[in-house]
């Protein structure tokens, strides 16, 4: 074939009468000419009918066929936001939220922040000119505190309902109750999977609107027997499509930021090993840590003649779409929260995914041609092993949070809260029995004075506690830091693959007595020191970007503890204070050490010190952990020393004398628990 042929070069004339017109507007051009390419473009018309028709539309469409993106823009365009309410949009991601309000401004030609905007947690990208919001589940939540009937809003879309996060669906109860009253908003759920009978059902029989999808088949290959190393696995894999099949891009699913970057690693040292013998191989990650500015370059259009392969986390199962996919590798797995009531233990586990995951994942393979989809498992352990569906998070998690918030609400039956799925009745006792220890509910199950300072918090109630606690031991600035270091961590230390030594020895040298918590002060309040420089960070293996961010969310906790009137008290080198506030907080992660390792203090369960922690080698009798990761066993990350009477202060409901003996020493704790108004009932 002559390729030359088959480009229509323009002639000279047409040039010479084309008007002149500015890049800026040859894009502007082509923006919406993409947009009226879309599914859901020949259905404006029918939808705009639809909701002015009903109060509650249940809207069912393929990924990609333009729900997010576009019918918060028809209903801009129809005049919904007229009288000055707004159209809100819910997202249960963070990442999808910021870019597809991103993408919806440089759509509407404007600037992200004036009249479209994003709003997620410690991040509001808002103005008092925002019209259509797109915003995370959890932060509507919030937004319930503030103004329970939603009276700033004309529509409000709960978006990727198919997600069933925990957040999303407190809010289908919430806002379903809301509807009865506020007959004037409109309500749309829209979902990208076959769940729309149920939502139908659960909104009283609301009608569903279906978008019919751009489907081009899509090749299913297994692999013959299981695979070992699915990293190892995928890597190979990207590269036999890119030596053997024709041009088109690669989406490869792995679990989180460590396996792809990992992957990352080793297809460039492939791919600069084979050099100029292959095509150009542009690898690019997604995932919710990732800036973005980086996340951006996934959008980017693949350069003639190259390939891109994109390595995400199932947040490119439904919540974002990548155009000109035609491959697509599926490992299987997905990170999931995995909740066990009777020990209350929370840990990140590696978990196979479901049947309706995998089609979801299989089927970005085919939004603009036909597409192969390579599954690296079996056919049978897709057909025997795989759930038909995922379990709804509200069935599997910790319900601490929600609980807290829907008793700020006023809502206190939580048993006969209208829940599309009900969570099992010992997850909600155990929140319950959670919240009382923490002083956020008495006896009654009423809220306490704590507890609502305590909801004030956009963190786990854990966290918030530990920030209240704070206020007694004289400490809130270091508990602000730590907080707000937490919530970045995963990200805070560079560790780049050529000079992993020299980022350990720098991350040593963080290193204080007490543990891990006081590391990560110490790394803030060195950066601090340091005039919050970049080139300090740079010097010391630390991530600028995860210490700006930690640097924004300690700023909102500052301003939130003035709300509660907390004062900005300070003692750095007061750290059994610190760890108190933390132990204040985190009592319930609480581990011991006896002869056959740490074991968690109420429940027996063992648990490891995670090899990255300052005292990995120095191991205390008695730690608190921040949180659990399963690999192949519990460890503990982020991990400090308490002593063991420091319970009995700090949680006198929760913890007896009895509880607390060292099982190495044989001895009492010494003092009694005697300080019962720390529960505030
Ligand atoms: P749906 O919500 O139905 O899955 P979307 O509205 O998210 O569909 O996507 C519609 C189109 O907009 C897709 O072709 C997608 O590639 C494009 N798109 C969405 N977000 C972005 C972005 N941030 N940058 C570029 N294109 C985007
Ligand atoms: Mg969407």
């Amino acid at each position: 074939i002559d390729f030359v042929q088959m480009l229509k070069l323009p002639g000279t004339k047409e040039i010479e009468e084309a008007p002149k017109i500015s890049e800026a507007e040859i894009k502007k051009i082509s923006l919406q000419e993409t947009r009226r390419s879309l599914p859901i473009f020949p259905f404006r018309e029918d939808l705009l009918k639809a909701i002015e028709d009903h109060q509650i539309l249940i809207i069912e469409g393929e990924t990609g066929s333009g729900k997010t993106t576009q019918i918060p823009q028809y209903l801009y365009e129809h005049g919904f936001t007229k009288d000055g309410k707004k159209i809100g949009c819910t997202q249960p991601r963070r990442v999808a939220a910021m870019s597809v309000a991103a993408r919806v401004a440089q759509e509407m030609n404007v600037k992200l922040g004036n009249e479209v905007g994003y709003s997620i947690r410690f991040e509001d990208c808002t103005s008092e000119r925002t019209l259509v919001k797109y915003m995370t589940d959890g932060m509507l939540l919030r937004e319930f505190l503030s103004e329970p009937d939603l009276s700033s809003y004309s529509v409000m879309i709960i978006d990727e309902a198919h997600e069933r996060t925990l957040h999303t669906d407190i809010l289908f109860g919430l806002i379903k109750d809301i509807s009865r009253f506020r007959s004037d908003l409109k309500l749309l759920i829209s979902s990208a999977t076959l769940d729309a009978e149920k939502f139908s059902e659960f909104f009283d029989d609301a009608p569903v609107f279906r978008i019919p999808g751009r489907r081009f088949p899509v090749d299913i290959y297994y692999t013959k027997a299981p695979e070992a190393d699915y990293i190892d696995a995928c890597v190979v894999t990207v590269l036999q499509i890119h030596v053997t099949q024709s041009l088109g891009d690669i989406l490869v699913f792995l679990t989180g930021q460590e396996e792809i970057e990992t992957c990352l690693e080793i297809l460039q040292e492939r791919t600069r090993k084979l050099g100029k013998k292959i095509k150009e191989l542009l690898v690019l990650p997604i995932y919710a840590n990732l800036p973005s500015d980086m996340q951006a370059k996934i959008f980017e259009p693949t350069p003639p003649g190259a390939r891109k392969c994109i390595l995400a986390t199932n947040i490119a199962e439904t919540s974002l779409t990548i155009d000109n996919i035609i491959y697509v590798i599926d490992p299987g797995f997905a990170k999931q929260n995995s909740y066990n009531p009777k020990t209350g233990m929370e840990s990140l586990v590696v978990t196979p995914i479901s049947k309706a995951s995998a089609n979801q994942r299989a089927g970005r393979a085919g939004r603009v041609a036909a597409g192969k989809c390579f599954r690296l498992y079996t056919a049978w352990a897709y057909q025997n092993e795989l759930e038909e569906n995922a379990i709804p998070e509200i069935q599997r998690v910790n319900l601490g949070n929600v609980v807290l918030l829907l008793k700020s609400l006023g809502i206190n039956d939580l048993v006969h809260f209208d829940y599309l799925d009900p969570p099992p009745y010992e997850t909600l006792a155990l929140a319950l029995e959670q919240l009382y220890a923490l002083g956020a509910l008495n006896h009654r199950g009423e809220l306490t004075k704590i507890g609502r300072r305590m909801a004030e918090f956009p963190c786990d109630p854990m966290m918030s506690k530990m920030l209240l606690a704070s206020e007694k031991y004289k400490c809130a600035s270091e508990a602000c830091t730590i907080a707000a270091m937490l919530s970045v961590n995963s990200s805070v230390f560079y560790r780049p693959k050529d000079k992993v030594l020299q980022a350990d020895t720098a991350r040593k040298n963080f290193f204080v007595p007490g543990g891990d918590h006081l590391s990560l002060f110490n790394v803030y309040d060195q950066w601090e020191e340091s005039g919050f420089s970049s080139q300090w960070c740079y010097e010391n293996f630390i991530q600028h970007r995860s210490m700006k961010r930690a640097r924004d969310v300690r700023d909102q906790l500052e301003g939130l503890m003035q709300r509660v009137e907390i004062e900005m008290t300070s003692s750095p080198t007061e750290t059994e204070s610190i760890r108190k506030s933390i132990t204040a907080g985190y009592f319930y992660h609480t581990a011991r050490l006896s002869k056959g390792g740490y074991k968690t203090v109420k429940h027996n369960q063992p648990v490891l010190v995670h090899p990255n922690s300052s005292l990995f080698e120095d191991l205390p009798r008695w730690v608190i952990y921040h949180e659990l990761v399963f690999t192949t066993k519990e460890y503990m990350r982020q991990v400090i020393e308490i002593e063991n009477k420091w319970l009995l202060e700090v949680a006198p409901h929760y913890y007896k004398a009895k509880d607390l003996e060292d099982s190495l020493s044989k001895k009492m704790p010494k003092e009694k628990g005697k300080s019962k108004e720390e529960l505030g009932d």
